[in-house]
């Protein structure tokens, strides 16, 4: 295990400093460094994959596992080892049946679709996406086929971003979700308009820089082992458990989105600095999955930050940065940072519309995959559900089926992550609030500790121990469900629309 997990490392450590260079891209580097740094990663990928599936990762791995058949073969191996030598094979596998010609073409694939994607999107010109994307449909089909699948061939690509989820998994949870999620949509849409005057007002974007960096801390972001910087898309990256970077963007215009923006990337952070340390280099020191990830950040972005019991705490210290506000009073703003908006875009959408965009993404990418629905339909299909969900119909493609960039990328099976995080979030609150001692007291008093330990503990420690699946259940003793997200939403927003 000691040789095992020392070109585990090795390999960690190439990725991380691959890491650092695409984080410094998005951060200082000056736009001529482009091209070249472009060279020197995709040579640190090169020499990370020649690790990762050479000869001597894989006759260390044989020595305890069984390469074809995945049975163990070492008996001495303790639980946590039997989970790095099971995740590095399949690791390794995933890396190994891809044939060199496929890995060259969908790559070369990928590049072109982006290029094609962007423009098409800035002309609104589906037309010109259309024959990509159908390509692009194709290799992934070839792409399942090499993985391998039971059922359905979105499973094989879901299972890099949920691993264990089926396509007929998750269409029973959205199937749950979706009938109580447009019923609310309903109901709030037909309720008076929350007035929000005080939040159209400019704001210093300093002061927003100081009072995000204050709640960052405030609620158990490690500033010792983290920075913030400014990029045009927030993003959070880790480099090891000591060294985890945020982004934010901030707007004089919109004070929500830079504030929200900082705690939904410190969520993401706390789970990457709590991440198994013992463990650093092998699977067990990575996240469980993309869904648990963005269930990190989105409950402390919206069952957290969007609380009354938080403003409770951070309005007084708000009005101190922003003196404008001081007359707004709680019930208000509480009623103010919630408002509900069915939206054409996803990246735009509140808490409650958010996962009824996935549903709709989930639903075409799925049948692409799984039976054969073709491309030239989307535009019709995408604007019709759109108008079944929401009541509103896209001007255009642009800001309909071309808005988004994950399939243009090659990321097929991303998109229903984004709505697990939330199921998964809802179910562990549930269980988080059960098990702290006046959890929403603490909160009230600007206390985030017995949170932020109790999930240091329940999901960060355990890395990707567990599936997600298993991961939820073991932490609420119950089986993943819809039922405790949508149960939240009803209770929270009945309030906040007087519903
Ligand atoms: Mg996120």
């Amino acid at each position: 295990m000691k040789q095992l997990k020392e070109i585990l490392l090795n390999i960690r450590k190439l990725a991380s400093a691959e890491s650092v260079l695409h984080w410094d891209m998005e951060t200082y580097m000056p736009e001529g460094g482009g091209a070249f740094r472009g060279d020197v990663m995709a040579y640190l990928s090169l020499l990370t994959h020649q690790m990762a599936t050479g000869a001597p990762l894989r006759d260390a791995l044989a020595r305890h596992i069984d390469p074809e058949t995945g049975e163990l073969v070492n008996i001495t191996l303790n639980d946590d080892e039997k989970r790095i030598v099971q995740l590095t094979r399949k690791d390794l596998q995933k890396q190994l049946v891809l044939p060199d010609a496929f890995v060259e073409e969908m790559s070369k694939h990928v590049s072109a679709t982006q290029q094609v994607w962007t423009k098409a999107r800035k002309n609104n010109d589906f037309a010109a996406f259309a024959p990509y994307l159908e390509k692009m449909i194709e290799l992934k089909k070839r792409e399942a086929d090499y993985y391998g699948y039971e059922d359905k061939p979105y499973d094989a690509l879901l299972d890099g971003f949920e691993p264990g989820m089926t396509t007929d998994r998750i269409a029973a949870l959205f199937g749950e979700l979706k009938p109580r999620l447009v019923g609310l949509v309903d109901r709030i849409t037909a309720a008076p308009p929350i007035d929000d005057r005080p939040l159209r007002q400019t704001f210093d974007t300093q002061e927003q820089w100081k009072f995000g960096m204050g709640i960052a801390k405030a609620i158990g972001l490690d500033m010792t082992r983290a920075r913030q910087d400014m990029s045009a898309h927030p993003f959070t990256t880790g480099f090891h458990p000591d060294d985890v970077r945020i982004t934010t963007r901030l707007d004089e215009t919109m004070l929500l989105s830079g504030l929200f923006s900082t705690i939904h990337e410190s969520g993401h952070a706390m789970y990457e600095q709590g991440l198994p340390k013992a463990h650093f280099g092998t699977p067990l020191c990575e996240a469980a999955s993309f869904g648990i990830h963005e269930s990190q950040s989105r409950l402390w972005e919206n069952v957290i930050g969007r609380s009354k019991a938080f403003w409770e705490y951070a309005l007084p210290v708000l009005k101190t940065h922003f003196p404008q506000l001081q007359d707004v009073d709680l019930a208000d703003w509480y009623r103010m940072i919630n408002i509900v908006k069915p939206s054409l875009i996803r990246v735009e959408a509140d808490e409650v519309t958010y996962s009824l965009h996935i549903m709709l993404r989930f639903d075409i990418e799925s049948r692409m995959m799984n039976e054969g629905l073709k491309v030239a339909d989307l535009p019709e299909i995408w604007n019709a559900k759109i108008k079944d969900y929401f009541g509103i119909v896209p001007k255009n493609d642009a800001e309909g089926v071309l808005q988004d960039v994950h399939w243009s990328f090659g990321g097929i099976g991303y998109f229903p992550s984004y709505a697990m995080g939330n199921l998964y979030g809802a179910q562990i609150m549930n269980t988080a609030e059960k098990d702290i001692p006046a959890f929403w007291d603490k909160v009230r008093s600007g206390d985030f500790s017995a949170l932020k330990h109790w999930l240091n503990e329940k999901v960060h420690a355990r890395g990707r121990y567990y599936d997600p699946e298993a991961l939820i259940k073991v932490i609420s003793g119950a089986p993943l469900s819809a039922e405790p997200f949508m149960d939240y939403l009803e209770k929270k927003y009945s309030e906040i629309y007087r519903l």
